[in-house]
């Protein structure tokens, strides 16, 4: 139950869920009720933030996990319980998070930030929260969230160590300003030579516990609170907290400014076309020129022995190993790969899911010495926030 005016906020009303929130002099519940935040990552942290933001009233959440919750989730993740043992994550958690808070929409996508979740989701939340165990994945989220200049709050755990990051576009340090050699090479080392994933690496095994998802997420989520009054937070910082020694810093990451991820999107135009319309239409409505590829994507493969050739049509992510060895000489094939589909082109004759485009995305289309930034609007879903008036 809502509050009316300004002048109900000393009245304490048992009844209303949010009565103690209202004493806290800057807090705004109207606000909180009227806001969009996308949680990257239903694990141990994302458990946790999650529950915060349940708690909190938040008007719409975006729940993204590709995941299945396992036994051994269940020491860190409070929203599951031993019978979900192989349901979706994003799903499940939903479920719980409407049980804990009715108040709160919640729009949950089982699938891969970086292959399932089109560029216009980044577009319609206020804010990120990335609750991720891997760089590849946050170097995504990093790049996605500054292209539509939406701020996120990044958080790691380890053991008893936190760390909680504030970027916010496009001013600030980013992610990627802060990664180092190391950092690639690690990302770097998922994709094997021919540049295809290795499907034998393990990720995502990080030691950690309830303990410190708690303290962690909690921080992080007071991070998206102050985002959300537009109070002033600490962006491009990174706020670290060893629990061993109970000591809590924070640093100033360093901006880079030749950093690749700086790349904002302007003047974003809507096109009334959804992934399943073939790229030719797309590029025709604009006059033709060459759609450009977020995801890279492996077009063929070819054995170099046997002659084999396959035609593949699949993001880089999503090709293995396996994928790419030749089943009658098990040798690693030749790759095409591509991620310039041009008017008039074969491929341009593919439907946009076919070269790996998710439903609302932000496309680019590079013509003559410009590229416009064209959003797919057929498949737009509505975010609204239970605090919105229709
Ligand atoms: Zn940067
Ligand atoms: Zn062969």
């Amino acid at each position: 139950m809502m509050a009316g005016g300004d002048e109900d906020v000393l009245i304490i009303d048992d009844r209303d869920r949010y009565a103690r929130f209202r004493l806290i002099s800057w807090w705004d519940q109207r606000k909180i009720a009227r806001s969009k935040v996308m949680v990257v990552g239903a694990g141990a942290l994302g458990n946790e933030v999650l529950k915060n933001l349940a708690l909190l009233g938040i008007g719409h959440v975006v729940l993204v996990d590709y995941d299945e919750v396992e036994h051994s989730n269940l020491t860190r993740s409070m929203l599951y319980r031993s019978h979900d043992a192989g349901r979706p994550k994003a799903e499940t958690a939903a479920g719980r998070v409407r049980e804990l808070n009715p108040d709160v929409e919640i729009t949950w996508i089982n699938g891969d930030v970086m292959k399932d979740v089109g560029l216009g989701w980044f577009q319609d939340v206020d804010l990120v929260l990335g609750c991720l165990d891997n760089r590849e994945a946050r170097l995504w989220v990093n790049r996605q969230c500054w292209k539509v200049s939406i701020p996120w709050v990044d958080a790691a755990i380890q053991e008893l160590m936190g760390v909680v990051k504030i970027f916010v576009p496009p001013d600030s340090a980013c992610y990627e300003c802060a990664m180092t050699e190391q950092d690639y090479r690690l990302i770097n080392l998922k994709y094997s030579c021919p540049l295809l994933r290795r499907e034998d690496l393990i990720e995502g095994k990080t030691p950690t516990t309830p303990t410190i998802s708690a303290i962690t997420a909690g921080m992080q989520t007071q991070e998206a609170l102050k985002l959300l009054h537009g109070m002033a937070v600490q962006a491009g910082c990174a706020i670290v907290y060893n629990g061993i020694a109970n000591n809590l810093y924070i640093t100033q990451l360093p901006r880079k400014e030749e950093c690749l991820s700086h790349h904002c999107y302007r003047g974003i135009q809507d096109a009334s076309f959804g992934s399943r319309d073939k790229a030719q239409d797309l590029l025709a409505s604009v006059g033709g020129g060459d759609l450009l590829l977020d995801r890279e994507l492996v077009i063929s493969l070819r054995c170099d022995l046997c002659g084999r050739s396959d035609d593949v049509l699949r993001p880089r992510t999503d090709v293995t190993m396996r994928d790419g060895m030749c089943p009658k000489c098990q040798v690693v094939m030749s790759v095409e790969m591509g991620h310039v589909v041009s008017a008039g082109s074969p491929l341009a004759g593919r439907r946009l899911e076919e070269l790996g485009v998710p439903s609302n995305d932000i496309l680019r289309i590079r013509k003559g010495g410009s590229t416009r930034h064209v959003r797919l609007t057929a498949d737009r879903p509505t975010l609204k926030a239970r605090g919105e008036a229709d």
